[in-house]
């Protein structure tokens, strides 16, 4: 195991890896921005570093500056989190020749996942159900393109290959809007992602998000550990996750788990990783797979107990994995709710000092957040403050539990999103379970 590590991220999810660490007996060193300085995991950390302003882009996302906090604090390797560098390529190549380790897959697959055609493609090969589309990026022939478009049959999406965030998307019911839209997202994906390559599949109406959860050393062997369901969503962006996904039956998971574990062997995955699919009518569509712990861990670790974390830091160490798919057993039902400094009817965002924070206890209740009283929620980075989960017997009961939690939660000073969660929780058709990744919205606007 490392003896001392870089954590290059902020928030919430920099004090869930400095936990991990601490529990593993590995050093840490928290690199900084100049607002950042009062967090708390660089409070907790062995060592701090400051590298720049708090511009994300003199700061965590300058890469000669987070190896060279690694460089003279002596570390060895380098967690990137999730958001800022977690998905660079370039980042993780730096780190390796460098001569760290990057907690996280090889770079080429990071970069053949962060190429969304790329990654399609390699998935077909590999036997991942995907969705039916353009099979390559589009060009400028306008007859080509509606060609296209008319086998796959409408409404199609065009998305953009570099895409992330829910950002350079765009959804076409007709053939008379094709061309267009094609060239606007072209435009945005350039402007967005410094790449306008874009490419088209089939638009599935009513779909759910389902994601499976992977874990793969460097010596041949995967396992799945389940899936999540993120299809209460607005904008793309997923807003509550549980898991298991209601509804879903054992064969069904061992199917679909089977087929990641199966690409991941191919593919030589290393470490934690996430393919995420859409799910209509019993059927697996691959969209994206996200190379990096994801914000909704936690709802997996409470069902498995496995630390995802301390997988990871395992893994990247070189040590084999030692858990089998038998070992994987789901127990329960967890939700995860993110708090977010917003607005809850404007969406907002809301920074400021957080004068009071109290977080929720009890059976069943996990908090994974970095604010405390007095905190500054900066306004240069995301939203987020910190993400409430629950877990319990059933899926009935993580709800109860989530509500009680969320009445429990205080955060003054600030506006936060907990309104609409507990709105969300006492939803009827969120409690019925099952509802696809247009159900939120449509609930939002009949509020309206
Ligand atoms: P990002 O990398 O920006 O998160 P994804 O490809 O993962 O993009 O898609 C994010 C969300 O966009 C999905 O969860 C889903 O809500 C919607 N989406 C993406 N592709 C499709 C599709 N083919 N049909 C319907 N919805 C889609």
């Amino acid at each position: 195991m490392f003896s001392k590590i870089v954590i290059a991220n902020r928030g919430e999810i920099a004090l869930r890896i400095l936990r991990a660490c601490q529990t593993l007996g590995v050093k840490t060193v928290a690199v900084h921005s100049t607002i950042d300085r009062n967090q708390k995991h660089v409070g907790m950390a062995d060592e701090s570093v400051c590298i720049g302003p708090p511009s994300s882009l003199e700061s965590y996302l300058d890469i000669p500056k987070i190896i060279a906090a690694a460089e003279v604090t002596d570390a060895e390797a380098i967690h990137p989190g999730y958001g800022f560098l977690a998905e660079n390529a370039e980042f993780a190549e730096c780190i390796a020749e460098s001569g760290f380790k990057f907690i996280g897959p090889r770079a080429e697959t990071i970069r053949l996942m962060g190429d969304k055609v790329a990654a399609i493609e390699a998935m077909k090969a590999a036997g991942v159900p995907c969705v039916p589309g353009s099979d390559g990026p589009l060009n400028d022939d306008p007859e080509r393109n509606l060609a296209i478009a008319k086998k796959i049959g409408y409404p199609i999406i065009v998305k953009a290959a570099a895409g992330g965030g829910g950002r350079g998307m765009r959804v076409v019911h007709t053939e008379a809007a094709l061309n267009n839209a094609i060239i606007t997202t072209k435009t945005e994906a350039k402007a967005a992602f410094g790449d306008d390559t874009v490419y088209m599949e089939k638009y599935l109406e009513n779909p759910r998000h389902i994601e499976i959860q992977v874990l793969s050393d460097m010596h041949g062997h995967a396992i799945h550990l389940g899936e999540r369901d993120c299809s209460m969503q607005r904008r793309h962006q997923k807003v509550v996750e549980e898991a298991p996904a209601p509804g879903l039956t054992e064969e069904e998971r061992a199917a679909i788990g089977e087929v990641c574990v199966e690409a991941c062997k191919r593919i030589r995955y290393e470490g934690a990783g996430t393919f995420e699919f859409l799910y209509d009518s019993g059927h697996f569509y691959f969209i994206e797979m996200n190379t990096r712990i994801q914000v909704e861990h936690p709802v997996t670790e409470l069902i498995t107990g496995v630390d995802l974390i301390k997988q990871q830091l395992l893994i990247a160490s070189g040590e084999h994995l030692q858990i089998q798919q038998s070992d994987i057993q789901l127990t329960g039902h967890a939700i995860e709710c993110r708090v977010n400094a917003e607005d809850p009817k404007t969406f907002m965002p809301s920074p400021g000092t957080i004068d009071i924070f109290h977080a929720p206890g009890g059976p069943g209740v996990r908090v994974d957040s970095h604010a405390y009283d007095g905190y500054p929620v900066p306004p240069n980075y995301d939203s987020m403050i910190g993400k409430i989960i629950t877990h319990g017997e059933d899926r009935i009961t993580a709800i109860r539990r989530m509500r009680l939690a969320l009445a429990e939660t205080v955060v003054s000073g600030i506006k936060t999103n907990i309104p609409l969660q507990q709105k969300i929780m006492t939803d009827r058709g969120f409690v019925a379970g099952g509802k696809n990744i247009h159900y939120l919205e449509k609930r939002l606007k009949e509020d309206n």
